[in-house]
C-alpha cells in the first residue's frame, strides 16, 4: 500500500505575466515546483511522485525534481494535458499497482507544509474516501448574477451584478491543496463529473468535486494558510517573505 502525489505543473501561469510557465518561476532561490515536491517529500507520508509537466519540459521538469536531493522520491514526469483535469488523468495513468492513496497538488501552491500533507494523508487512511483542506472563510460571500460580456464592455460606469444569495460565512471553507484520495474513488471521479452540466467548472478547480458528483462523502480537514495559491506577483512577493520567515 504506497501514497502517489501527482504535483500538476502543466499550466501556463499566463495571469503572472512572465514567459516561463508558473511551476518554474522563481521563489527564493529555486522554481515552486521544486518548493512543492520539497515538501511532499518531506512529509515522509508520500511514496512517490508524478510530475505533470508544460509541453515540451516534461525531461528538463522530471530531471530537476527527480536530482534534487531533499526529494529523494522516486519521480515520473507526463506532459499534461489542455486543461488541469487532463494533466491529473495523465498523471493517474502512471499510478503503479500498488497505490492505494492518490494525492493531488498543485505547483501553484509551493509552500503547503508537510504536515499538512500528513493530515490530508491520515484522515484518508483513517477511512475518509476524499479531502480536502480547507481554511474558514473569512469575508462574506454573495453569490451573483454575472455580468454578461457584453455587459463588461459595455459598461461605461462601475459594473453591478445582482445578488442573489449570502450564504452562511461559518459553513463555507475556503479549499486549497493537496486533496488526497482512496485511489479507486479517484479514478471513478471524472466519468461522474462529465455527466455534470457544471462539469468543465469542477474539473478546472477541484479534484473533489468531481468525488462529491459521485455521490461521495467528501470530508475537510484544517488547512494552512502557507498553502496559499500564487496566481498574482503580489503572491509571489506575498510567498517570498513567508518562505524567508521558513527559513
Ligand atoms: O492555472 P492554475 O493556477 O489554476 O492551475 C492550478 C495548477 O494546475 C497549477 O499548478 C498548474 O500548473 C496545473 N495545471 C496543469 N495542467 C493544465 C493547467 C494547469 O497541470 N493544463
Amino acid at each position: 500500500m504506497t501514497t502517489l502525489a501527482i504535483l500538476t505543473a502543466a499550466g501556463s501561469g499566463t495571469r503572472l505575466g512572465r514567459d516561463l510557465p508558473k511551476a518554474l518561476v522563481d521563489l527564493a532561490g529555486f522554481p515552486l515546483v521544486l518548493h512543492a515536491a520539497r515538501r511532499l517529500a518531506a512529509s515522509g507520508v508520500v511514496d512517490s511522485l508524478v510530475v505533470t509537466c508544460p509541453p515540451g519540459l516534461a525531461v528538463e521538469v522530471g530531471e530537476l525534481v527527480a536530482h534534487d536531493p531533499q526529494v529523494g522520491l522516486p519521480v515520473r514526469a507526463v506532459e499534461g494535458g489542455s486543461t488541469r483535469q487532463a494533466s491529473v488523468a495523465a498523471g493517474l495513468r502512471l499510478a503503479a499497482a500498488d497505490v492505494d492513496v492518490v494525492l493531488v497538488h498543485d505547483a501553484a501552491r509551493p509552500l503547503a507544509p508537510p504536515g499538512l500533507v500528513r493530515r490530508v494523508v491520515a484522515a484518508v487512511r483513517q477511512g475518509h474516501a476524499a479531502v480536502v483542506p480547507g481554511l474558514p472563510v473569512v469575508d462574506t460571500v454573495k453569490r451573483v448574477v454575472p455580468a454578461s460580456p457584453d455587459a463588461v464592455t459595455r459598461a461605461e460606469g462601475p459594473l453591478a451584478e445582482r445578488v442573489v444569495e449570502t450564504p452562511d460565512r461559518g459553513l463555507l471553507r475556503a479549499v486549497q491543496t493537496p486533496q488526497g484520495f482512496d485511489r479507486a474513488v479517484r479514478v471513478r471521479a471524472p466519468e461522474a463529473g462529465a455527466r455534470r452540466a457544471d462539469a468543465e467548472h469542477l474539473a478546472a478547480t477541484d479534484d473533489a468535486g468531481l468525488v462529491e458528483a459521485l455521490g461521495l462523502p467528501v470530508h475537510v480537514v484544517a488547512g494552512d494558510d502557507a498553502a496559499m495559491k500564487i496566481t498574482t506577483e503580489r503572491d509571489l512577493l506575498v510567498a517570498g517573505l513567508l518562505a524567508e520567515e521558513e527559513s
